[in-house]
């Protein structure tokens, strides 16, 4: 009898750590990705709780508004064409763009952070729950400017952010449509996916940053070594080409002798090859899950797709191709903005923020901005050589078409290629090197040709709109 009451009590005694470790888990996920749940079609509660609240408003960071619920109607921008760009970001009424802000901001805009009392105080003054009000970092007109200059009848994605305190500007996808136009937009470009967040591709030569990254830390003589690059490089069963921007002709590029920082500003394929090669997957593989390849991204603000460095099948022709951005490496533009923030910011990757400031009817502030650190994948030092590198590119290299006078700008540009697509990807990503402007971008055309020539020009566009918009300058 004795035994049985102690097996009893030992029985007991572990369903009540099993019950506390199971609240713990879940108020661990609750804080953590919280958002998620709030924004996920399968959460039911969220759903039918949405059809008895109206939505709080959505405001750009001039307190413009881009959506408000009028006599139980949602209803986007006042103007057509800065809607319809800003579509990713407030969403649709039809709930076609999944991981806009009225579902990852759910929890405010339907009031489900409202008190007891305040829920009294409705239920007793007869006026219907209205969630609170949602500003956002986002800029409006940067949004309606980005729209009006990128390549009419493309598809691709552009990313703003502040890379001192992770504040994005815009992250805003191509093509977009009309959240309150009662016609269904053209599929067959997907205009619902949020490129900027969703559309993993390669990203062809921007990812040499981050073999660059790997090389200055791990590489003692990185600064001197000398490589020797004939345009073809066997590796393994494959051949890294350097085809330059004579792809579509089938020229091959020879670069001849140059040194690493030659290679990144020229781009050279075999070099960046031969680096990941000597460099082995070990350390390259570190050096991207440093900058966040393969992890989890939880961010507050945010849903980012998370970007992914091949963990398996990485034979050397695989490796080489890796070291210039190829093979199976896919990325966000968003999350190369944020590597490219990281070499502008001193090596410190600040997590993306979008939310300003969250009010209730009643003017409660609910939440307000802050900063977060996400991780620091490089030294000071490290990102201050990365940082000449990426100078280089746009002084003197496949970047120019980004300068402008009198400042400092970095970047690297791509031209990805993929399997199914007749053109190349054209990237560009980088920074203002200046102090009152600490701003970088990430610009993806698809399907349109060379970084340099398509996606470099739009990047200067946009960092002269940010110097002549109050954005420093
Ligand atoms: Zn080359």
């Amino acid at each position: 009898m004795k035994q049985i009451r102690k097996n009893a009590r030992k029985v007991l005694f572990c369903l009540c750590g099993l019950f506390l470790l199971l609240i713990a888990y879940g108020t661990y996920s609750i804080t953590t990705s919280g958002s998620r749940w709030f924004s996920s079609s399968l959460n039911t509660f969220a759903r039918e709780k949405r059809g008895d609240v109206i939505a709080g408003d959505i405001l750009d960071r001039n307190s413009e508004t881009l959506a408000a619920t009028i006599d139980g109607v949602r209803m986007y921008h006042a103007d057509a064409q800065v809607r319809a760009a800003a579509v990713h970001i407030t969403g649709d009424r039809n709930g076609n763009v999944t991981k806009s802000m009225d579902r990852v901001q759910a929890a405010y805009l339907y009031g489900f952070n409202m008190s007891f009392p305040e829920r009294l105080s409705c239920v007793f003054s007869g006026t219907p729950r209205k969630g609170d009000d949602v500003q956002l970092t986002v800029d409006s007109h940067l949004i309606a400017y980005v729209a009006s200059i990128f390549p009419a009848g493309k598809a691709g994605a552009v990313v703003v952010m502040n890379y001192q305190t992770g504040e994005v500007l815009t992250e805003q996808s191509f093509p977009n449509f009309d959240p309150q136009a009662s016609a269904v937009p053209n599929l067959s470009m997907k205009p619902f996916i949020n490129r900027a967040i969703d559309g993993l591709n390669a990203p062809g030569s921007t990812f040499k940053i981050v073999t660059a990254a790997s090389a200055i830390e791990n590489m003692a003589d990185y600064a001197t070594r000398a490589f020797h690059c004939d345009g073809l490089l066997q590796a393994g069963s494959r051949t890294v080409t350097d085809a330059g921007t004579n792809m579509s002709e089938n020229k091959i590029t020879q670069h001849g002798e140059l040194n690493l920082l030659r290679a990144f500003q020229v781009s050279c394929n075999n070099t960046f090859a031969n680096v990941a090669l000597s460099l082995g997957d070990t350390r390259l593989r570190r050096t991207a899950e440093d900058f966040g390849f393969n992890d989890n991204f939880l961010f507050r603000d945010l849903i980012v797709e998370n970007s992914s460095y091949p963990t398996s099948n990485r034979n050397d022709g695989e490796l080489a191709w890796t070291g210039a951005g190829q093979s199976a490496l896919q990325v966000s533009p968003l999350h190369m903005c944020m590597v490219a923030s990281a070499v502008a910011n001193k090596g410190v990757m600040m997590e993306p923020r979008m939310l300003l400031k969250a009010t209730s009817q009643k003017n409660k502030i609910r939440a307000e901005f802050s900063t977060r650190m996400y991780r620091q994948p490089l030294t000071e030092a490290q990102a201050d050589t990365l940082k000449g590198y990426m100078g280089a590119v746009v002084t003197g290299g496949t970047g120019t078409a980004a300068q402008i006078a009198g400042k400092k700008v970095c970047g690297k540009t791509g031209s990805a290629e993929l399997d199914n697509q007749e053109n190349t990807n054209a990237w560009f990503v980088g920074f203002l090197d200046e102090p009152a402007s600490p701003y970088a971008l990430a610009v993806v055309v698809e399907n349109a040709g060379g970084g340099g020539s398509v996606a470099a020009p739009i990047a200067r566009q946009i960092f002269q709109w940010l110097l002549q918009n109050g954005y420093g300058g």
